[in-house]
C-alpha cells in the first residue's frame, strides 16, 4: 500500500475505496446542456463541493475498489494509456490502483465495467512488456459486462475502444457477458440502469443491513437527482430512457439511508438522498475526513 490517501467507506462488512485518476472542471453545458450556471446556483450551498469556484461542474474520473472478505472487485478502470481518447490519458492511474489494492493487481477477482465508454474501460488492459501486445491488467480477474451492452456495442463504440479495451479480454478468455441484474457476490449485485448506454449497469452493495449504490453514468452531477430531467444529452444513447432510469433509481434510494456513490462525483463523492413526505428530494453530501490507506 502506498502513501496516497483515498476516500473509503464501510457498508456493513464491505469496504469501498475510491482511487482517483483525475478531477477537472468542465465547461458549462459540455456534458449536460441543461446544467446552466443559473441551475447550479439554485442548488447552493449543498452543491458547492461538486463545483469549481467559478461554478463549472467538477468531473471526477476514478475507480472504486470493493473488498468483501477475501474477494476484491474493481468497478471501472478510467481512461487508460492506450489508443486515441477524447480526454487526456491517465498513465499514473494504474500504479495508484496497484498501490491501493492489498496484493496488487493480481489480487483482483472481478472487474465490473458499468458500461463500455472510454473513460470506464481504459485500464482494462496493459501493455505486455515482452510482446508489446495488450493483455488483461488484472490477470486473475473475470471482467463483467452486461449482455445488453455487448450486444449493442458495435454501433456505440464511438471512441474506438473495442480494439484496445475489449478485444484483448475476449482473446484472453476473461470477458464474461452477464445479465444486467447479475449477482456478483454475496453482497454485490449489478442493477440494470439503461439509457446512458444500452446495457448500462449500476452496482448495488448490501451487507448487514447497510446499502450503497455505485451510480455509473446514470448521473454526472448530484444535481440530476433533484432534476432528473437534466440529461447528459451529448453522451446518452437514449436520453428519454435515461430520465426514466434516473427516476426509478431515485425512488429506490431516496430513503435517507442508502449511501450513493457517484462514479463522476469529486470528493466527497458520496451522499444520501431523502424524499420528504411532500415529494421533495434532497441530497446530503457525506462529508468525512480523509483517512490514510
Ligand atoms: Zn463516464
Amino acid at each position: 500500500m502506498g502513501e496516497a490517501q483515498h476516500l473509503e467507506w464501510r457498508v456493513g462488512d464491505v469496504i469501498i475505496r475510491r482511487v482517483e485518476a483525475r478531477v477537472t472542471a468542465v465547461p458549462h453545458g459540455s456534458l449536460c446542456s441543461g446544467l446552466t450556471p443559473e441551475v447550479v446556483d439554485e442548488h447552493r450551498p449543498w452543491v458547492d463541493p461538486f463545483v469549481a469556484d467559478d461554478g463549472r461542474m467538477l468531473l471526477s474520473i476514478h475507480s472504486f475498489v470493493i473488498i468483501e472478505g477475501s474477494t476484491t472487485m474493481v468497478v471501472d478502470t478510467c481512461v487508460g494509456a492506450h489508443g486515441d481518447r477524447p480526454l487526456p490519458q491517465d498513465p499514473h492511474h494504474i500504479g495508484q490502483l496497484a498501490d491501493a489494492i492489498e496484493g496488487g493487481l493480481e489480487a483482483v477477482d472481478v472487474v465490473v465495467c458499468t458500461h463500455l465508454h472510454f473513460d470506464h474501460v481504459g485500464w482494462n488492459t496493459i501493455r505486455d512488456p515482452f510482446t508489446g501486445g495488450l493483455v488483461p491488467t488484472f490477470p486473475n480477474a473475470s471482467y463483467l459486462v452486461s449482455e445488453d451492452e455487448l450486444e449493442n456495442f458495435a454501433e456505440h463504440d464511438h471512441s474506438g475502444i473495442a480494439g484496445v479495451s475489449v478485444d484483448p479480454l475476449v482473446a484472453a478468455g476473461c470477458l464474461r457477458a452477464v445479465d444486467s441484474n447479475h449477482r456478483v457476490s454475496d453482497s454485490v449485485s449489478l442493477v440494470a440502469t439503461p439509457g446512458h448506454s444500452p446495457g448500462h449497469v449500476s452496482v448495488a452493495i448490501s451487507s448487514n443491513g447497510s446499502r450503497a449504490l455505485i451510480t455509473g453514468d446514470i448521473v454526472h452531477t448530484p444535481i440530476q437527482f433533484l432534476r432528473p430531467d437534466i440529461t447528459a444529452d451529448r453522451f446518452d444513447a437514449d436520453s428519454e430512457q435515461a430520465v426514466l432510469t434516473r427516476r426509478r433509481v431515485i425512488d429506490d434510494v431516496a430513503d435517507g439511508d442508502t449511501l450513493v456513490l457517484g462514479t463522476h462525483f469529486p470528493p466527497p463523492t458520496a451522499g444520501r438522498l431523502r424524499r420528504s413526505p411532500d415529494g421533495v428530494v434532497t441530497f446530503s453530501p457525506h462529508l468525512q475526513p480523509r483517512r490514510p490507506s
